[in-house]
């Protein structure tokens, strides 16, 4: 059963967070939607806005090789929010972090704004737009580089730059999954929030979870079902701006 944001809610949430001691959060594009970063699947999300191509076929490895020119066009414009500041929600994970109630974030964000609000201990599943490296020698190079680049980004010796950004078809870095795993196998309460857990395998994380209490908050039901979750139906921003 889905609620909405009410104070009854509120009171369980809180109740949950105030007797955790070793929480974990599970996130995804929609924890930074308040912060003025457009999600994949929302109503203006990526997905509803027109292409030449669908953003899951230009965001992947094969395009990448192929269409390199194509990706960096759509990658420029719709993947770089570099003034975003962290919401309430990164605001407050931060803040539970250093009252050691919360080990670890884990999430499938590439904007770097966990980071930004001041979280130490969070497992980037899907890479970061602040990172890029030369594909040929691997010298690293910042991502203003490659928001002031036109065409394809080249590094001095020639190869092409890659963002350290998880495209589709590519796996994720072993030791990124493993240590989020053993966070979440090991957390008494995780929370769950602003994803649909459509993109795997990192929505099957969440199924290491084995601890006391499961939360969900996100707006719309997750495609994934999380049973006997507190599901809060509502912005995770103004939920999280609600809670100590
Ligand atoms: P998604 O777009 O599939 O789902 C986002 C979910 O969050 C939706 O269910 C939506 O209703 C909900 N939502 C939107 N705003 C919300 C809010 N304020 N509070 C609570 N819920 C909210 O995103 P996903 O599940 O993360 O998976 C898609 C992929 O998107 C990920 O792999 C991620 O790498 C990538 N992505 C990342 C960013 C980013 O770094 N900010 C942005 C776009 C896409």
């Amino acid at each position: 059963m889905w609620y909405n944001v009410t104070m009854e809610n509120l009171d369980k949430l809180q109740n949950i967070i105030d007797g955790a001691k070793r929480m974990v959060f599970f996130g995804g594009a929609g924890v930074s939607t308040e912060s003025g970063i457009p999600d994949f699947r929302s109503q203006d999300g990526l997905y509803n806005t027109k292409y030449a191509y669908p953003p899951e076929q230009i965001l992947s490895h094969t395009f990448f090789c192929y269409q390199t020119s194509e990706f960096y066009d759509f990658y420029r414009d719709k993947m770089l929010y570099l003034d975003a500041q962290p919401n309430a929600a990164h605001l407050k994970l931060a803040e539970w972090e250093r009252q050691g109630k919360l080990t670890a974030v884990v999430t499938q964000n590439i904007d770097g704004l966990h980071q930004k609000a001041g979280s130490k201990n969070v497992f980037e599943l899907h890479g970061s737009v602040w990172r890029n490296y030369c594909t040929r020698c691997g010298k690293p190079y910042a991502v203003q580089d490659i928001l002031h680049s036109k065409g394809v980004p080249k590094c001095s010796c020639g190869g092409i730059v890659k963002p350290d950004v998880v495209l589709y078809e590519e796996g994720l870095n072993g030791d990124i999954l493993n240590d989020s795993i053993r966070h979440i196998s090991e957390a008494d309460v995780l929370i769950i929030g602003g994803t649909s857990l459509n993109v795997y395998p990192a929505a099957g994380l969440v199924d290491y979870f084995n601890g006391d209490h499961l939360v969900v908050i996100n707006k719309g039901m997750p495609a994934k079902s999380t049973a006997g979750a507190l599901y809060i139906d509502g912005k995770i921003g103004e939920v999280f701006s609600q809670l100590k």
